[in-house]
């Protein structure tokens, strides 16, 4: 049941207060009148007394993201205001980043009376509770009853607050029709989110919100677990911040959160975590989301950077997948395993540094898997039992077995990590004489005695004459040092393959072409064992030159990003 709200019993719903221009509001407007007019025309509550407005008003105009609009001066979070609005009709004020929230009202009235199509929630957070408000808390509710009186349609007050205030204030907060949403901050952890939640329950809010630190991946499901639990009985908004919190920020809504927050542009985060509202829309498709949406994540540290979600969600919407794919940012297995479990996942990509240390709690792995003793895809089968599966492998040698015969051909593997063991094995099995070279001497002579393959010193490789050279160390990768594996001189072969793919054009890439030589970019590789791994996972065919369209895409933009700046 939910809370008894003194709106849902005491106002019918509101009419939706559409605009007679289909809510473009483009028409110019007259000034509002100083007190609200009896009927809403403009879609801004009607403030005819206490009665607040009825959160099924709110609840039909309101979509699944609110987004929150900062700025440092009035003029500036005006005019970001009407940006924000051209593609998200559902905004909060955060009326505590200006140094003085008062001076912002006459502007909010006139702006929220030409735009009916807007749902405005009034926020000015105290700096005590993680807002950048200065003031007191009767400045604080000073102002959001002003923010109410200027036609904001929601005011969001902290249960600290609330708590500190005496009925009779809290009745006059109240009284211009601003529907209250409670929220409660933990910048700490996600702990006694029900006790929280008795807390703010009395004070009968129209929404409660919840928002919680995510420390590890499990605290979304305790998160979540939560809005299920209780989304009964209130209008809830529950969020995990952080960035293990993302999980929460994307499936919350299916758990029983009323919306979810998101920041207008990258870099105007309003909490820790917070993701852009167009990622959320067109990456994410958080409007897509049902309870039969499967769950796919990338696993493992870092993660943060990985161009897997946006090569997978796009393939997913292309190939009309009802399913969406994750970060799953952790250095823990256990951690990753119970979100495996209890959300429960459908597949996994596997990253560093677990791809030996998954096979242990797989029902059965591929054979190649085994050999190797690393697995980068995870599969849960109809029998509801995990499977492993090495995607890697077919990644390093298909794209050469295009340009040449592997059987007999002479390459030279730098590295001897999870990948490099990846393209030993791999190109073993396929008939080639393979040399291995590796910072670490004896990881390299490991590797070739359980692979079959031939270890070269460094000095060696300058004589040698290769088919193939292949890099499998990080080296290359933006921000690791050296630049450069190797040296021009010992860049002797017919063909280079650098498995580094972010710069997509590497410093061994560029040697290369310098010296007139083919090459085979990592990009190529990367998204090759995705392409495997959506296949593995949804049983149809990958597709793969959209994959790679939209990798290469974003590494450019990122490049070019960084050069600019
Ligand atoms: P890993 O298991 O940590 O292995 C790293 C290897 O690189 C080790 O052999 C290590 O040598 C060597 N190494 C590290 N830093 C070095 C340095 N500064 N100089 C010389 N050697 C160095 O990592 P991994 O999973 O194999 O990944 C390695 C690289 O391949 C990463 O850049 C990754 O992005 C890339 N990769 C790309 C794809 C793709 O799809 N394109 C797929 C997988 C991996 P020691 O033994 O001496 O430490």
């Amino acid at each position: 049941m939910k809370a008894p709200t003194a709106v849902a019993r005491t106002a019918p719903p509101r009419d939706g207060g559409l605009k007679s221009d289909g809510g473009k509001g483009t028409a110019p407007r007259p000034a509002p009148p100083a007190t609200r007019p009896p009927a809403p025309t403009n879609g801004n509550p009607v403030h005819d007394g206490p009665a607040v407005v009825s959160t099924h008003f709110i609840r039909s105009r309101i979509g699944k993201i609110c987004v929150a609009i900062t700025g440092s001066t009035p003029a500036d979070m005006m005019q970001n205001a009407e940006e924000i609005v051209r593609e998200n009709h559902f905004v909060e004020f955060r009326l505590d980043y200006l140094a003085n929230p008062a001076a912002i009202l006459p502007k909010l009235k006139q702006f929220l009376y030409e735009r009916g199509e807007v749902t405005a929630i009034a926020t000015c957070r105290r700096a005590a509770t993680g807002g950048k408000f200065k003031g007191t808390i009767p400045a604080e509710l000073e102002i959001l009853e002003k923010a109410a009186q200027a036609g904001c349609h929601l005011i969001d007050i902290e249960l600290q607050t609330a708590e500190h205030t005496k009925p009779a204030q809290m009745k006059k907060l109240r009284s211009h029709g601003a529907a209250l949403i409670i929220s409660y901050h933990d910048f700490e952890g996600t702990k006694d989110l029900d006790a929280i939640f008795d807390r703010i329950l009395p004070f009968q809010p129209e929404f409660v919100k919840i928002v919680a630190t995510a420390k590890t991946l499990s605290d979304n499901v305790t998160m979540m677990r939560f809005l299920d639990r209780r989304r009964d009985e209130a209008n809830i908004i529950g969020i995990s911040m952080g960035e293990q919190g993302t999980i929460s920020r994307v499936l919350g809504l299916r758990a029983g959160s009323v919306f979810t927050f998101a920041s207008a542009h990258a870099g105007e985060e309003t909490g820790p975590g917070q993701i852009e509202a167009r990622t959320l829309r067109e990456t994410w498709r958080i409007d897509q989301i049902d309870q039969s949406t499967k769950v796919y994540g990338v696993a493992g540290n870092p993660v943060r950077h990985s161009l897997s979600p946006l090569m997978h969600n796009m393939a997913f919407r292309r190939e009309t997948v009802n399913g969406v794919f994750l970060p799953l940012q952790t250095t823990r297995l256990n951690d990753l395993l119970t979100l495996t479990r209890e959300v429960p996942l459908h597949g996994l990509a596997i990253t560093m540094p677990f791809k030996t240390d998954i096979i242990k709690h797989l029902a059965k792995t591929d054979a190649i898997s085994e050999k190797i003793g690393a697995c980068n895809t995870v599969v849960r089968a109809q029998d509801g039992k995990l499977y492993g599966f090495n995607t890697d492998v077919a990644a390093v040698v298909r794209p050469l077995e295009r340009r040449l015969p592997l059987r007999g051909a002479k390459i030279l593997v730098l590295g001897a990590g999870g990948a490099g063991r990846a393209a030993v094995f791999g190109l073993v099995e396929k008939g080639a004489e393979v040399f291995v070279w590796n910072r670490t001497a004896e990881t390299a002579k490991k590797l070739a005695r359980q692979a079959k393959a031939k270890v070269i010193r460094r000095e060696q490789i300058a004589k040698s004459n290769f088919d193939v050279i292949i890099n499998t160390t990080p080296v290359g990768m933006r921000g690791v040092k050296p630049l450069s594996i190797l040296e021009p001189k010992e860049l002797n072969t017919r063909l280079v393959f650098d498995l580094v793919y972010n710069p997509i054009d590497t410093p061994l890439i560029r040697m290369a072409r310098e010296k007139g030589l083919p090459v085979i970019t990592g990009v190529e590789m990367f998204v090759h064992q995705g392409a495997r791994q959506f296949e593995i996972w949804t049983g149809k065919p990958a597709p793969e030159e959209e994959m790679l369209r939209v990798v290469v895409h974003a590494l450019r933009q990122e490049s070019a990003k960084l050069a600019s700046s």
